[in-house]
C-alpha cells in the first residue's frame, strides 16, 4: 500500500500522468484499511461493535474512503481502461 502511494506521488512530482497509479493506490489503500478495521472488530468481538471503543468508528471512517472520490468499482473501471488503452 505504501509503495503504491509513494510511487504514484513520485510520478506526480515528476509531472507524469498518474491516472492508473493514483486509482490503484486509492483502491488498494482504502480496501486494505477496511480489511484491517474489520479484523480489529473481529478480534474485539461484541466490544468492537459498541461505541464504547473507537474501532466501530474506524470502520465507518475507512469505508467512506471506498466510496468518496470514486468508488472501488469506478477505480477498477479506471484502471482497466488505462491497461486496455481505452
Ligand atoms: C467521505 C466522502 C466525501 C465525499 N465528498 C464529496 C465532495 O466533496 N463532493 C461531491 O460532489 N461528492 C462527495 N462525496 C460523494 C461521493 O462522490 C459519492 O458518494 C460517490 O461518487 C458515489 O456516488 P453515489 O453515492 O451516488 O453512489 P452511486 O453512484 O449510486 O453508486 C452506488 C453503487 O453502484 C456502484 N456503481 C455506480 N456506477 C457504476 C458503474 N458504472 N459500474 C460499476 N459499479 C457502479 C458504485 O460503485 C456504488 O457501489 C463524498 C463521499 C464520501 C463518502
Amino acid at each position: 500500500m505504501r509503495h503504491l502511494i509513494y510511487s504514484a506521488a513520485e510520478k506526480k512530482d515528476k509531472g507524469e500522468n498518474i491516472t492508473k497509479e493514483g486509482a490503484m493506490a486509492k483502491l488498494y489503500a482504502s480496501e486494505i484499511g477496511t480489511r484491517v478495521a474489520m479484523r480489529a472488530i473481529d478480534i474485539m468481538g461484541y466490544d468492537g461493535l459498541t461505541e464504547d471503543f473507537p474501532v466501530e468508528r474506524y470502520l465507518r471512517d475507512i469505508k467512506l474512503m471506498e466510496i468518496g472520490e470514486g468508488t472501488s468499482e469506478v477505480q477498477r473501471i479506471v484502471i482497466s481502461r488505462q491497461i486496455l488503452g481505452r
